[in-house]
């Protein structure tokens, strides 16, 4: 381990600096020290080990899940394959998932899987093996089912392992009539739900973005409102990461940079994330883009001048030996966990903005009730209104033109008459829970005088808990 890994490491665990965030919250509350215990903690960790041919090898594979709370039923959280999975990492993540369902209402527990792998090694052949008997694994327990506990996908997995899971509990439960909501993330054509791929990046842009429309907020770090020429840099370009940067390049921000685990590229001017991308596949790797400039040190690309910083990829990313060189002025917290808990506090000091991850990745998981809601009702999106709007509102304007007396230009209509698809409602739902959530937190960081959003969000999820604790009766 490198020196300066080493020092993170000896720091704290993950846990412990979410438990820090979480008894800074408890301050400004008056619970019983068992309640907030109870709400802390870990109700369930399966750590399990099984055996897989690999070529002519057999490999013991080791994996996790964790179901941090039941508060609510089903528990939900992705699954991450990488081969830094360890036990205190899946604990967190799963806990953080807690948090997040509550501060965007959506009626879960919180839980997270992982497998200790390294994908990017393994052939789709192995991996398909590997996901499989994980999943069996998980049956074998029952922790995994559309009332019990939800997988989606997370670092280093995605629609295909969705898939792969779907298929093994279909076949082991044949005939269970709601077995697609035992997973989301699916693909389309498998029960997934349109907008799921990039809702994660989207919930991120929508929540950076109400933050950017808030003049007391920008004030304070001497911005303009809005988003249109913000300087942002974003730190991995995986599926959370390359939507969120196609997302704000489309809103007129500035790319200046981005950084991936080889390096990263720079270009004061704004880089074209698609011509990025296409560069990306074309040579395996975003260094030596056209007209940018590549920083080698990938961490030393989180410390640029810039307006917005997006950690997209892992956590503990932003620590006390960087934290005073980030220029930035709002970080996004796109990945879960990417500050810790002394960065946290340098970079409070220093005027900087946090928008926690939290609240801003939850996007991924809104959607995923939005699937999950959708495969119980074994209905897609739209059907049954979608052609009743469209002959309402063909109705309605017939009875504007002929009272106007005056057609309206055919390209409007069009734009005017359409119901309604499973997108268009998915994304109105997505951006309405992120604003909403936005709001919710900001007011109680007003009116409780709180000192961060961080801190503010945490309340919030905090009091959602509790009171599902009381609706529960298990807490009188
Ligand atoms: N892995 C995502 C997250 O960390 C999504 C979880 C889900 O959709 O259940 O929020």
């Amino acid at each position: 381990m490198s020196k300066k890994n080493q020092s993170k490491a000896d720091a704290h665990s993950f846990f412990s600096c979410i438990e820090k965030n979480f008894d800074k919250a408890a301050r400004y509350l008056s619970i019983k020290k068992g309640l907030l215990e109870q709400i802390k903690s870990c109700n369930a960790v399966y750590r399990m080990h099984f055996p897989v041919k690999i070529g002519k090898e057999i490999q013991v594979i080791e994996a996790y899940r964790v179901q941090h709370s039941h508060h609510k039923l089903p528990c939900k959280g992705g699954i991450r394959y990488s081969i830094k999975v360890n036990q205190d990492e899946v604990m967190t993540l799963a806990a953080l998932m807690t948090y997040k369902c509550a501060i965007v209402d959506v009626p879960f527990g919180g839980a997270k899987g992982g497998i200790k792998i390294d994908p990017q090694i393994i052939s789709a052949e192995n991996i398909e093996k590997i996901t499989r008997r994980y999943t069996s694994e998980l049956i074998k327990k029952n922790f995994i089912g559309p009332g019990i506990d939800v997988p989606a996908p997370d670092y280093g997995t995605g629609e295909r392992e969705m898939s792969w899971i779907f298929d093994t509990f279909l076949s082991i439960r044949p005939g269970e009539v709601d077995a697609l909501a035992c997973v989301t993330g699916k693909p389309v054509s498998q029960g997934g739900v349109r907008g799921r791929k990039e809702a994660t990046g989207l919930g991120v842009f929508y929540g950076i973005r109400e933050l950017c429309k808030m003049k007391e907020e920008m004030l304070s770090v001497g911005l303009d409102i809005g988003l249109n020429g913000k300087k942002v840099i974003i730190q991995g370009l995986g599926n959370v990461g390359y939507h969120a940067a196609t997302f704000f390049h489309e809103a007129g921000a500035i790319i200046v940079a981005l950084a991936e685990r080889e390096g990263a590229i720079y270009n004061k001017k704004g880089l074209n994330v698609s011509n990025v991308i296409l560069h990306l596949k074309k040579t395996g790797s975003i260094l030596n883009f056209p007209e940018s400039k590549n920083i080698e040190d990938t961490e030393k690309a989180l410390e640029l001048e810039c307006d917005i910083l997006i950690p997209a990829a892992l956590e503990n990313v932003i620590h006390k030996h960087n934290a005073n060189r980030i220029k930035a002025k709002i970080i996004g917290e796109a990945a879960n966990g990417p500050v810790t808990p002394e960065a946290d506090d340098i970079l409070g000091k220093k005027g900087v903005l946090i928008i926690p991850d939290i609240y801003l990745n939850a996007g991924g998981v809104t959607v995923s009730y939005f699937e999950w809601l959708k495969n119980l009702s074994h209905v897609r999106y739209g059907r049954m209104e979608k052609r009743f709007s469209e002959n309402m509102n063909t109705e309605l304007l017939q009875v504007i033109e002929t009272s106007c007396r005056k057609k309206i230009p055919i390209e409007e209509k069009k734009m005017i008459l359409r119901g309604p698809r499973e997108i268009d409602l998915v994304r109105s739902g997505l951006e309405d829970t992120m604003i909403n959530g936005f709001h919710k937190i900001r007011d109680l960081k007003k009116s409780l005088k709180i000192e961060n959003l961080r801190t503010a969000a945490f309340v919030l999820a905090i009091n959602k808990i509790i009171d599902s604790y009381e609706k529960l009766g298990i807490f009188p």
